[in-house]
């Protein structure tokens, strides 16, 4: 199109006088609603804002509701439907809280939205295998644009509860059992969902670390020891991330339930750590009123608590003096400022069109760099391009890749899940279907490897799989542990028989590769018999392709374990899970003090245990060696080494460096680094410690101390395979 000049000159007019009116009208807006003003701080804007609000405008943000119907009430008026909604105020422009569950994919409970689906990440365990933060935080971006353009600008997402416990139901959700690693990552995960404007929720605060009587036991645990272990993984997550809200726990820790505890809200989260966002409760968690005293700042869906406490009691109480107008100040606060550092006010959601193939590529990334074989004798693995037959048996293979339940469950776009109902009678209602991901491994495999025969059992019969097994090359099962949120696994066997069919497969087929699916470690008593193993985990929306990009390797693997895989069940600090069988509402102690600080990896140290497979333990298709260790000491430990790829093809090596003194038996993991390396290429690195990883927490001086000394530490790709050692001189410290 051509201009004349006069147009032009018009056409110039017109833009000016736009950009003045809309000058105007941002400045008259500044001056009517002086909080909407981007240039001032969090801080200052919350400030503005609670000055106009009357005590209702304040305790109207305090509370709220499931947005499901529920009860025979409808749902509440205004949400867009998942977890919780919290009523925002049109007058003083305060958005709504949208609220949706969680850390793995923007959820739809009860199908609320009809056939809303979202992308499935791989599970917290198989991003926690990444060792890697960029992966995390991608996760978490991916995950926050997806919330906001459903219309949430809430995510409950940032499970960092340390697994204390192989059995946990929720240790999908979760970053394994170091708090370095869970801390590092999680943090990340909550950076990436909020730079998209979508405020992220740090939780289980704290120690709900077992999903059996979560509402009735009370976590016993020294003070020391929980500074060094699951506050210490949500430190470093705040430190991190800077989430907006915490989510405390169900349970009750040191006998104050979580979301009533002065000591976990008030003293450590508030005041020792600064903690700047608000406290919501988990749902149906509030024991009463008091606990606004006790630190908590909102009360999360409230049908499922006996009352509604922050409502009208709160305001009976702010009447009669029995709460001071501080606190409630300090409440509504705490939620505006977050609402405020994240954008909620300037960046409201807008509902839209998701690009599900953009994201599933983010998943399946996560997926494969989050994969861990760890077993390949003979080197069965990569299979060849060229293998004739191939027979795939169990786990549903043909169909799709298995999630969590609970929650946390993702649903895929159009309603394409494969729904399959759980036999185990310990789950809760709401959450005992098994959803399988559409993305089938065979499928994945037969593109790509066209020319080979690939035949599926379904492994209900052990002799059936057995036969298909026998006349064929490789046989590869797919095991799955189906966990989900409100109920722990008994013991470490995979259910319905698998163990036993892998057994036979194997006895069938020298090559037996086994495929596992799992919500955590299991024990394997095949693992003898069979030539490969690979943990893929809860792998997500593209888990099938990501499977089958692993065993023909297309990727190579690099994921490192988590978590502590033991032998059996009496390597724990608890054979039996507390509370296993009792009643709801049974009251238990769950003792922490028996390994204290010392999970995982840590407590197998200590006792001298061996373990079936460690933390760190990963396998590769090619080969690396760490070499050359110097450390320097200090005020910390700073330790400088090479890594090199001494194999034929690319790949990723994680370096993990371990504190192993002053006590032989005490090992920490204070630093690690994932890199990736072409054949024959080397590359050094340098890890600064944690300080306070060096440290003990002293109770009496409430301060970290490091103790003057000479300590060493170990450079290795896992707990158990330190390859150097170094010693370092640590000067004394208290901070
Ligand atoms: C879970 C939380 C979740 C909440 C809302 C609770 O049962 O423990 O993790 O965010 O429900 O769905």
């Amino acid at each position: 199109m051509r201009f004349s000049s006069k147009t032009r000159s018009l056409t110039a007019i017109v833009a000016a006088l736009v950009l003045a009116s809309a000058v105007a009208s941002a400045a008259r807006v500044q001056t009517s609603l002086p909080w909407m003003n981007e240039r001032l701080s969090p801080d200052e804007r919350a400030a503005v804002l609670l000055s106009k609000l009357a005590p209702d405008d304040q305790i109207s943000l305090l509370h709220g509701q499931m947005a499901v119907p529920l009860f025979g009430k409808p749902m509440p008026k205004g949400a867009v439907g998942s977890a919780g909604f919290i009523a925002g105020n049109a007058k003083y422009r305060i958005p709504a809280l949208q609220e949706s569950d969680a850390s793995l994919g923007v959820a739809n409970p009860m199908n609320i939205r009809p056939g809303e689906g979202a992308t499935a990440l791989p599970s917290g365990l198989a991003v926690a295998s990444t060792f890697d933060p960029q992966i995390a935080f991608d996760d978490g971006v991916m995950l926050g644009h997806e919330a906001w353009l459903s219309g949430f600008n809430v995510m409950l997402a940032g499970g960092a509860n340390l697994a204390r416990d192989p059995r946990n139901g929720r240790n999908f959700e979760y970053l394994g059992e170091d708090p370095l690693l869970a801390g590092t990552l999680a943090g990340a995960a909550v950076k990436g969902t909020q730079s998209e404007h979508v405020i992220s929720t740090l939780k289980h605060f704290a120690l709900n670390d077992q999903e059996t009587l979560r509402q009735s036991l009370n976590a016993v645990i020294s003070d020391p020891a929980f500074r060094e272990s699951d506050l210490l993984a949500f430190q470093i997550a705040i430190e991190t991330g800077k989430p907006g809200a915490i989510m405390c726990a169900y349970n009750r820790v040191n006998g104050a339930f979580a979301c009533d505890n002065d000591t976990l809200l008030n003293e450590i989260l508030k005041r020792d750590w600064g903690y700047a966002g608000w406290v919501m409760s988990d749902w149906g968690a509030v024991p009463g009123l008091e606990a606004a005293s006790h630190g908590l700042d909102q009360q999360s869906g409230e049908q499922l608590d006996r009352a509604v406490y922050f409502g009208d009691p709160l305001k009976q109480a702010l009447m009669s003096g029995a709460i001071k107008p501080e606190r409630v100040a300090d409440m509504s606060r705490r939620i505006l400022r977050s609402m405020f550092a994240v954008g909620l006010f300037d960046y409201p959601p807008k509902q839209g069109k998701i690009d599900f193939d953009a994201d599933k590529q983010v998943a399946q990334r996560a997926a494969e760099t989050g994969i861990v074989l760890l077993k390949n004798e003979h080197v069965v693995l990569p299979l060849s391009k060229t293998v004739k037959r191939i027979a795939v048996i169990g786990g549903y293979a043909n169909l799709g890749v298995l999630s969590g339940g609970g929650s946390a469950q993702v649903l895929p776009p159009g309603g394409t899940e494969i729904r399959v109902p759980s036999r185990r009678g310990d789950a809760p209602a709401w959450a005992s279907t098994m959803i399988y991901q559409p993305s089938s491994p065979v499928a994945a495999m037969r593109k790509l490897a066209p020319n080979a025969a690939i035949d599926f059992d379904g492994g209900a019969y052990n002799s059936a799989a057995s036969k298909l097994a026998r006349g064929t090359d490789v046989a590869i099962v797919c095991a799955t542990q189906w966990m989900t949120e409100g109920a722990d696994a008994p013991d470490l066997s995979l259910p319905d028989g698998q163990d036993e069919l892998i057994s036979a497969v194997a006895a069938a087929n020298p090559n037996t590769i086994v495929v596992l699916e799992t919500g955590g470690p299991v024990a394997m008593p095949w693992l003898g018999q069979v030539k490969g193993v690979i943990e893929a985990w809860y792998p997500g929306a593209r888990g099938g392709e990501a499977i089958a990009d692993i065993l023909f390797g297309v990727s190579n693997p690099s994921g490192r374990l988590p978590i502590t895989f033991p032998r059996s069940v009496e390597q724990l600090p608890r054979p039996q899970i507390p509370g296993l069988g009792l009643p709801f509402g049974s009251k238990v102690d769950v003792n922490y003090n028996i390994e204290g600080a010392d999970v995982g990896y840590r407590w197998f140290a200590r006792q001298g245990l061996k373990p079936a497979f460690p933390f760190g333990f990963g396998l590769s298709y090619t080969s690396f060696a760490l070499s050359d260790l110097t450390a320097q000491g200090g005020k910390t430990m700073t330790a400088t080494f090479k890594v090199s790829n001494t194999g034929a093809r690319e790949g990723a090596e994680v370096a993990q460096l371990y504190l192993l003194s002053p006590n032989k038996r005490r090992q920490r993991l204070v630093g690690f680094a994932k890199v990736d390396l072409k054949p024959g290429e080397s590359k050094s690195l340098t890890i600064e410690a944690d300080r306070r990883l060096l440290a003990n927490y002293d109770e009496a001086a409430h301060k970290w101390r490091i103790n003057a000394g000479t300590y060493k530490l170990g450079l290795g790709n896992s707990s158990e395979n330190i390859e150097a050692t170094a010693e370092v001189v640590l000067e004394p410290a208290l901070f």
